[in-house]
């Protein structure tokens, strides 16, 4: 599986330090390196960049607000709090400014099919949406565990034209179906994209998805400069694989004065077995194509996760992130399923924002942290998604019983 000539080297991009890489079998390099080649192409071609400006603000409703939440601000009595309002984005989360660029790009290749993995259904659900506006062909792959949790997506999906793949192997949750999608997308090239939902996977995925998620800091820097002059001193945003977090550091990195801050899933608590936080408790490995942080056992076999919240429940993160961890540019911290809850009810209570309960570890961070800061500064805490999906279960987590 691994040849010398399949690694991308130190000084070849597509490594973020030790990070990256193409760990994939031989059958799928020959796609990855046209996808890269394509991608290069395109992203430099003002063309490309105009029609994804216009689906980004006609479809999916971009810009998002930068919204001051004075409030809770006052409430918390440190620093100014900004969320920035990607559950204002058609689909209700960021996922949608990835998968409008791969879908574009994917067309522009001469794809005719695309096809995705999805956890909670998030990611399922905004590929097949955009598949349905460009007339594409869509599959998900989603593990059979998950399908049965989030059965209202599995139909939502299959609403807009997808055909849903229900996925048995392993624990039949979302590194299962990632297996499936990477192993179909290597018997069927020909025609098919295979869209990444995050930014991990064999380069040029990261690199990729990051570009297209960074419209979200690129309009955090012009609305904050326009209504306060500065910069923020802190940007935070919940960490899955990493994507809406990388989007919103991305146009801060070279700005030595923002604070990173990344918020995993500590679930049931880091010393438990029950929790996500890779960068906290993973060591590296290599997985899903990449070279990265994974939460293994000694033998090097990925662990089973947890978290109340699907989208923040996988075992590994991003290289980008992991090499941000590593060379201390950004933070990272474990958020609790209990810190999380009581985010979601404080923000819907004090905002009258029901957030996704992924983005509300942010949220929770962001409780913690403004108070330690003086009211002349900002942080800009991201809003992923929003909640409306999380009610049912944060009903059920409080002992509530209402109907599904
Ligand atoms: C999928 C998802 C996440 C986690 O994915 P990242 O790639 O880490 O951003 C976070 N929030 C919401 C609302 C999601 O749908």
């Amino acid at each position: 599986m691994l040849t010398k000539k399949n690694i991308v080297t130190k000084n070849k991009p597509g490594r973020f330090g030790e990070f990256g890489g193409q760990y994939i079998p031989e059958t799928l390099m020959h796609e990855v390196t046209k996808l890269a080649a394509a991608y290069e192409h395109y992203r430099q071609d003002p063309k490309f960049q105009a029609e994804l400006k216009d689906l980004l603000d006609n479809y999916a409703n971009r810009p998002s607000l930068l919204y001051h939440a004075k409030k809770m601000s006052a409430d918390l009595g440190g620093a100014q709090i900004y969320f920035k309002r990607e559950d204002l984005n058609h689909t209700g989360s960021h996922k949608i400014n990835n998968v409008l660029g791969q879908v574009l790009l994917a067309k522009k290749m001469g794809k005719t099919r695309v096809i995705a993995e999805t956890g909670a259904g998030q990611h399922g659900v905004a590929t097949a949406t955009v598949a349905a506006l460009m007339g594409m062909e869509c599959e998900i792959f989603m593990g059979e565990v998950d399908t049965k949790r989030q059965a209202l997506n599995v139909y939502r999906m299959e609403l807009l034209g997808a055909k849903v793949h229900s996925i048995t192997t392993g624990t039949g949750t979302l590194k299962d179906a990632v297996n499936a999608a990477m192993q179909e997308w290597s018997r069927r090239t020909a025609d098919t994209h295979y869209v990444i939902g995050s930014v991990m996977g064999p380069a040029p995925f990261p690199a990729m998805v990051a570009d297209f998620q960074s419209v979200i800091s690129q309009e955090i820097k012009q609305q904050l400069l326009a209504e306060t002059g500065k910069l923020p001193d802190a940007v935070v945003a919940c960490v899955g694989g990493g994507s809406n977090a990388m989007g919103a550091f991305y146009h801060f990195i070279s700005e030595p004065t923002v604070r990173l801050i990344g918020c995993e899933a500590a679930g049931k608590g880091v010393n438990t077995k029950q929790h996500a936080a890779t960068v906290e408790r993973g060591s590296t490995g290599i997985f899903h194509g990449m070279k990265s942080l994974f939460l293994q056992n000694d033998d090097g076999q990925i662990d089973q996760v947890y978290s109340i919240s699907a989208g923040l429940d996988y075992p590994g993160i991003g290289p980008q992130h992991a090499d941000l961890a590593a060379t201390k540019r950004a933070e990272y911290v474990g958020i609790t399923d209990d810190e999380a809850v009581s985010a979601f009810e404080y923000i819907a209570r004090e905002e009258g924002i029901i957030a996704a309960i992924e983005s509300c570890h942010a949220v929770a961070y962001v409780r913690k942290l403004a108070p330690t800061m003086r009211p002349d500064q900002i942080i800009v805490c991201n809003l992923s998604g929003r909640g409306d999906k999380d009610v049912a279960a944060i009903a059920r987590y409080r002992g509530k019983k209402i109907y599904d």
